[in-house]
Parts: C-alpha cells; sequence; structure tokens
C-alpha cells in the first residue's frame, strides 16, 4: 500500500527543504464545494500532490478544502492542471504570494476535519452552495456609493483597528463562531439592504454571506479574495482604495500598508500608532499596538510588570515563567486582556503624578 504520511523526521525534512536548489512558488486557495467522502479525497490528494513534491498544510472537509501550499517552480503548471482537473476546481483562483521564499514549509500535511472554517452551525439545513454574490474591487467601490450599502467587517477587532473600509461595521467578538450569530442579529432590521461582507482572503467573509441569506437577508454579496486582492487590483488597475490603514497578516511584518492612513493608537500613551508587536517579556506576549517612543520607554514591553522581567537575568526570567504557557496571549482579545494592564499602568502613572 502507499505511504500516505511522512516517516521521515523534521528535522531531516527541513534540511533536506534548505538543500533545494528550485524555487518554490507560495500558494493559497480555499473552495467551498461538497466533498462526498473526505478521507478518500485527502488520499487521493496527498498522493498526487506528494509527487509533485508539494510542501504546506492543506484542510479538507465535507463542505471543501483549504490550503496554504508551496510547490517546486517547475512543477506549478502541472499542480494547476491536476487541480483543475478535479470536479468543482476547473478555474479556481490560486492566490500567489509575491514576496515569499517558499520555505515556510518543508513537509505536506494534509487533514481530514469537521469544517474548513469552524463555524458553529448546527443547524443541518444550511448550505454552503446558496452563498452571496462575488464582488471584485470595482463592484465594491460602486456599492460603497449607495449610502444604504452595510459593509461588514468579519475579522478579529485587532486587524479591524488597524484598517477598514471607511464605513465598515465591527462585530465585535474574537470568535468567527460568535460573530455569525451576532452580524444577524445585528442587521436583523435591515434585511431588504445590501450587505456587503468582508475579511482577510475570503474565506470567512463567504460562509458569513451565506448565513445571512440563511437568516432570511436578501442582498448579500462578498468581497472576492478579500482584502488582499482587493489591494491587489486597487494597485493594477488604478482604483481609488476604500479600505485605509493596514491589512493586518500573520507575518513578521504584521500587516500590509494600503493607504497612508494610520487609524489606530498606540494603546499606551494613545498617539497615532498601528504597529503591532508581541510583548518583549515570553511570558506575556501580548498582542498590542505600540508606538516607537513607548517601544523605547517599556523597553518593548506592554508594561511595567513586564518591563521589569526583561530587565531580570535570564536564569529569573525562565524561574518567572515556570508554569506559565508561552504565547497563551497571541492574537487574542488583546484590547481586552490589555485593558486591566492599561489602567495597572495609568494607575502607576497616576500615583508618580
Ligand atoms: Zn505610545
Ligand atoms: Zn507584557
Amino acid at each position: 500500500m502507499a505511504l500516505l504520511h511522512n516517516r521521515v523526521s523534521q528535522k531531516e525534512l527541513k534540511e533536506l527543504l534548505f538543500q533545494e536548489t528550485e524555487p518554490r512558488t507560495t500558494i493559497s486557495f480555499y473552495e467551498y464545494f461538497p466533498i462526498e467522502n473526505p478521507q478518500q479525497f485527502r488520499d487521493e490528494l496527498y498522493q498526487a500532490l506528494k509527487d509533485l513534491k508539494v510542501f504546506g498544510r492543506i484542510y479538507v472537509a465535507s463542505e471543501g478544502i483549504n490550503a496554504q501550499i508551496s510547490v517546486p517552480d517547475s512543477n506549478v503548471e502541472a499542480f494547476r492542471a491536476h487541480i483543475y482537473s478535479l470536479p468543482y476546481l476547473d478555474g479556481l483562483r490560486l492566490n500567489i504570494a509575491v514576496d515569499d521564499d517558499g520555505k515556510s514549509f518543508w513537509v505536506l500535511k494534509i487533514k481530514v476535519r469537521p469544517k474548513i472554517v469552524a463555524d458553529g452551525i448546527e443547524d443541518a439545513s444550511f448550505d454552503m452552495r446558496n452563498k452571496g454574490k462575488y464582488v471584485n474591487a470595482e463592484q465594491m467601490n460602486e456599492l460603497l456609493k449607495d449610502p444604504g450599502t452595510i459593509v461588514v467587517d468579519m475579522r478579529n477587532h485587532y486587524e479591524f483597528e488597524v484598517g477598514h473600509f471607511e464605513t465598515a461595521v465591527e462585530v465585535p467578538s474574537d470568535t468567527f463562531r460568535e460573530q455569525l450569530p451576532m452580524a444577524v442579529d445585528m442587521l436583523k432590521d435591515q434585511r431588504e439592504k445590501n450587505i456587503v461582507m468582508y475579511c482577510t482572503g475570503g474565506i470567512r467573509c463567504e460562509k458569513a454571506s451565506a448565513y445571512m441569506l440563511h437568516n432570511g437577508f436578501k442582498n448579500v454579496f462578498h468581497l472576492e479574495g478579500g482584502i488582499i486582492n482587493y489591494a491587489q487590483q486597487v494597485k493594477d488597475k488604478g482604483l481609488d482604495s476604500k479600505f485605509i490603514g493596514k491589512n493586518f497578516v500573520f507575518d513578521n511584518r504584521m500587516g500590509e500598508r494600503i493607504t497612508e492612513d494610520v487609524i489606530a493608537q498606540c494603546h499606551q500613551c494613545g498617539q497615532p500608532a498601528d504597529t503591532h508587536v508581541n510583548c518583549a517579556n515570553d511570558g506575556c506576549h501580548l498582542l498590542f499596538i505600540q508606538c516607537p517612543a513607548c517601544a523605547e520607554k517599556y523597553k518593548g514591553t506592554c508594561s511595567d510588570a513586564c518591563q521589569e522581567v526583561v530587565l531580570l537575568p535570564e536564569e529569573d526570567q525562565k524561574a518567572s515563567r515556570r508554569g506559565v504557557e508561552k504565547g497563551v496571549h497571541t492574537f487574542n482579545k488583546s484590547r481586552s486582556r490589555l485593558r486591566p494592564r492599561l489602567n495597572e499602568i495609568n494607575n502607576i502613572n497616576n500615583q508618580e503624578d
């Protein structure tokens, strides 16, 4: 029987990747479509992609596929041909990452999951085939001219905070599964209006659009390929960007600047700033917005308490972290977690005054 999993150690695989001389192209894609037997689909896909030396992370569910992969440049066309030969996937939009060295993955992992995007929807009559209409960047700008259009941001708070469509409304929860019923409730009196939903890459808002239709909304649209694709089209076609600020993405840059507008504030001093950092105290690691002056003043930490820790010798820092799970605050409820800390900071400052 063919081997459908890796049997070589992670370390060896990583070394093999860095020995490769051929460049790789980083590609992401997703599609909602019915997969009758996800395990069988997964096994066949694994075999085909392994032959093409594809690395990356792919989720397969009965509702579709979501993939982030790298493909050796000489196999990109063969990869495309294979994907397009599968039912429902002909002509699928493949997003090619531009400034990426293709070294993010060194193994192919394809996992079967209950959903490609966890949604908490238990209603068996919910059907992803009935989804909103795609809009491209030009159509998005056109819809935005109508003051009656409601634009809904389906991302997390920390993403919205540094960049969003000018008139967008935020759905204030940190999890997508909570946002879905919340969006329905927030807009329950607007069922006849044009509702446009968007997210970073399109996968969440596509599901959200189907959920709105499922809940009786009539005119639901979603931004094709999300903000990433919108920004690209704005650049390529010289359009006016109605998205202001930064598009937060999970990479070293912590976001791509779309317009020069700085719409957020430093969480420590309140000055305009939109640079996300993780607290330099590894035992904290909180994600927050910090201006250069505060980065200097607090040594890259979120509070006096964390600053005290980073000033300790490494041994003592390790001791202080014992029993504290590293990274527990990462990318999660940044503001609500920060608020007690901000109060703490303000109290300390007030005492000093
Ligand atoms: Zn500041
Ligand atoms: Zn901290």
